[in-house]
């Protein structure tokens, strides 16, 4: 079984302190994080085979929490392999300035200081690009961290239009100007675009004996992942974490 297959929930934090109740030995975790409506939700569900894994951000007032998906192997006294974290959807124009400051101190303080990151998952819709509030969540996540840019509901637009916006997203400076690995992709859950391709880069974050992604862009539709400095996996650290 796909590894991203695997996945169940294991826990809810509102405070980055409960992070290590969820994941007491520090294994690795890849954040999943976007815009409300972006649709992260629809992607986790559909890359992880589950209808309803990951909520919809889009009820303006839910509580700001980061869901902890375990994956790999599963039962007592076994450790799985790593953690999908979903973070809250940003970006409602109704959010209250109560919300937004709790939106920035727990997925800001999460990508700024978490060591088990191994990787950020980062989803944006393709008719909006990149945002404002997407260049600030970047300048949040330390450069040299591995990036993997989900261009989501690309089936909205036209083949070559989507491939040129994937092209603009890749060419902005809070991408282009990573020190870390970045892989950019379109997808969509309507015609599954990138639906075999997300998976197995979030799996070389988490696997060290996974396909790098030079390998995984070869096999995938030309047209669509776009490398700007690869990943390959490295053996575990001792903390687990396999960044740079
Ligand atoms: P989230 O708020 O980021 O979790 O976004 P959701 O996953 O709830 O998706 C927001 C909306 O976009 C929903 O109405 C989804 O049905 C729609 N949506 C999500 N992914 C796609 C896609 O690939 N193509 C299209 N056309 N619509 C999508």
């Amino acid at each position: 079984m796909k590894l991203l297959a695997t996945a169940r929930f294991a826990d809810t934090v509102v405070r980055l302190s409960q992070l290590n109740r969820g994941n007491p030995d520090g294994l690795p975790e890849v954040a999943f994080v976007g815009r409300s409506n972006a649709g992260k939700s629809s992607c986790i569900n559909l890359v992880c085979n589950r209808r309803r894994l990951a909520f919809s951000s889009r009820t303006p007032g839910r509580t700001q929490a980061l869901n902890l998906f375990a994956v790999g192997p599963d039962g007592e006294g076994v450790q799985p392999t790593g953690f999908l974290v979903d973070s809250p959807g940003y970006g409602f124009a109704t959010a209250s300035p109560e919300a937004k400051r709790s939106w920035q101190t727990l997925a800001g303080e999460y990508l700024r200081s978490r060591v088990p990151l191994a990787g950020v998952v980062l989803m944006i819709d393709i008719r909006r690009e990149l945002t404002d509030l997407d260049r600030q969540l970047l300048s949040w996540t330390p450069t040299v961290l591995p990036l993997i840019v989900v261009i989501t509901k690309a089936d909205k637009l036209g083949r070559n239009v989507a491939r040129e916006a994937l092209r603009r997203v890749a060419r902005d400076p809070a991408l282009a100007g990573r020190e870390g690995p970045v892989l950019l992709h379109l997808f969509s859950t309507l015609n599954r675009t990138g639906a075999d391709l997300l998976p197995l880069a979030v799996e070389s974050l988490l696997v060290s004996t996974a396909a790098d992604w030079a390998a995984l862009a070869a096999r995938a539709d030309p047209a669509s992942p776009l490398l700007l400095a690869p990943f390959s996996p490295a053996a575990p650290t001792d903390n687990g974490s396999q960044h740079p």
